[in-house]
């Protein structure tokens, strides 16, 4: 920057500093001065991460049901119990429980170009094949509008293949994968009207990868169940190329998976107590569940290990919040969500007032801001403190966002549902696979992810978010 620069920004500088009220400016530099203490904390302090550390690689994978599920709740209550909160309860929840039984087995198998294995994972509710698996003739689409169109004498006794990749020109790859995932969650419903065995579905993901992404699908109650996987992008793309070449090939799948009786569970939830307004509840949290291969390390370990710092990062400040904080860890996100609609039904039936919920279940990444869901009044407010934030990299403070476990409290009084938004650009090498491993987190992106969720949370603890005068700081 020169010097004229220099002087251009300090009269700009001094300009804003004179518009903004004697008494916002003092908030300002106290707000100020306690963000920076969260983030030289998070930063500092291992204990995230340790957290992450044990609930991945001591506890690893927790589908819902699962003694690992069991085993999470236990350990997330119990590090909250040693921290000091005002009250740390369990939120019993029944949950599906699906397992996935043997590795899978998916193999082409061509008259031309012989056999060949591609991994494949059964989708989450999915049924099995039987054990002596299924072959068939595939069918490949890009969309379910397109099989649509194929109707049943092109699909009857065939296994359907949804290729349909993802949309790389997005920037945000959440845009990317919601422009892909009704395959993975319609496609077996669909194909089975028209008659098919079987579903393959192209994994969610940006790259070409031999893993495959594994993720939840539905059934309906009317229509036949038939087996679905995924299929990695890159057995999705060898496949493809193999249509071209012979299109009667067939392939074979094997997948032992099947759905056992609901199991009693619980979202866990820790929290301190506001000192002006104690029935102003702010949520932040995230889902202890996760899928069953891999540790559920981005997905979503280390949203809830982030929701714990919250709290402790209050605590070590010494801050009584002015509204009450909540830290919870819901249960099936996943594969049923029961435990985010478990809590929603019961702050109803309660009547208590949530003013804000913060979900973070976009990975343990380098954090970019917040997506908020909420009134005009309520963006307005967050965008005032603006200045506030943006010097920790939070500058992505748009509309929209929110999250899968705290979406079921939308409408309940005027709660503002916000979903905090780390860098997306890889998270869908991860998500839902064997590779959502402890090593992918990267520490340092961990902890400031906890400090902007702090940072958040502590604004709103302090004023609200009713929107009205707190115009002054921009
Ligand atoms: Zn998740």
């Amino acid at each position: 920057m020169s010097f004229k620069h220099r002087l251009r920004a300090f009269a700009a500088g001094a300009a804003f500093l004179a518009s903004v009220p004697a008494m916002a400016q003092e908030n300002y530099t106290a707000d100020s001065t306690t963000i920076r203490k969260f983030y030289d904390s998070a930063l500092t302090s291992h204990e995230s991460y340790e957290n992450l550390r044990y609930l991945t690689k001591n506890i690893g994978a927790r589908l819902s049901g699962s003694p690992q599920a069991a085993a999470a709740v236990e350990w997330s209550r119990q590090v909250m119990e040693k921290m000091g909160l005002d009250r740390v309860y369990l939120q019993e929840v029944m949950v599906p429980y699906w397992v996935r039984g043997d590795k899978e087995i998916g193999r082409i198998l061509s008259g031309r170009n012989g056999s060949q294995e591609v991994n494949i994972l059964a989708l989450g509710s999915s049924v099995g094949t039987g054990l002596q698996g299924l072959s068939a003739q595939v069918v490949e689409v890009q969309s379910l509008e397109e099989l649509e169109k194929l109707g049943k004498k092109k699909v009857k006794g065939k296994i359907v293949f949804f290729n349909r990749a993802f949309d790389n020109r997005h920037v945000h790859t959440m845009a990317a994968y919601s422009g892909a995932v009704d395959q993975r969650g319609g496609g077996p419903v669909a194909a089975a009207k028209l008659g098919a065995v079987g579903v393959l579905v192209r994994s969610m993901a940006n790259e070409i990868q031999d893993v495959a992404h594994t993720g939840n699908t539905r059934y309906a109650d009317d229509v036949e169940k038939i087996p679905a996987a995924a299929i990695s992008t890159k057995g999705a793309d060898q496949l493809s190329a193999l249509l071209k070449e012979d299109a009667d090939l067939k392939f074979y799948m094997r997948m032992t998976c099947e759905t056992r009786p609901d199991v009693l569970s619980y979202n866990v939830i820790g929290e301190i107590k506001g000192s002006e307004k104690p029935d102003e509840i702010i949520v932040v949290g995230g889902h202890l569940d996760s899928w069953d291969v891999g540790e559920g390390a981005h997905d979503d370990g280390t949203g809830c290990v982030q929701s714990i710092e919250v709290l402790r990062l209050f605590k070590e400040q010494g801050i009584r919040p002015k509204r009450t904080i909540r830290a919870v860890m819901f249960m099936n996100e996943e594969n049923g969500l029961r435990g985010g609609r478990k809590y929603a039904e019961v702050a109803k039936s309660k009547g208590e007032k949530h003013v804000a919920a913060l979900e973070s279940d976009s990975g343990g990444f380098t954090p970019r801001g917040f997506g908020i869901d909420g009134n005009d009044a309520q963006y307005a407010k967050v965008l005032t403190w603006k200045s506030l934030l943006t010097p920790y990299g939070l500058h992505d403070l748009t509309r929209g966002g929110g999250g899968a476990d705290i979406g079921p409290l939308k409408g309940q009084g005027t709660v503002a549902l916000i979903g905090f938004r780390p860098d997306s650009q890889r998270y869908f090498d991860y998500h839902h696979t064997a590779i959502d491993t402890f090593e992918t987190v990267n520490r340092r992106e961990m902890q400031l992810g906890a400090a902007s969720m702090a940072a958040l949370v502590y604004l709103i603890s302090e004023y609200g978010l009713d929107g009205g005068p707190a115009k002054a700081v921009k």
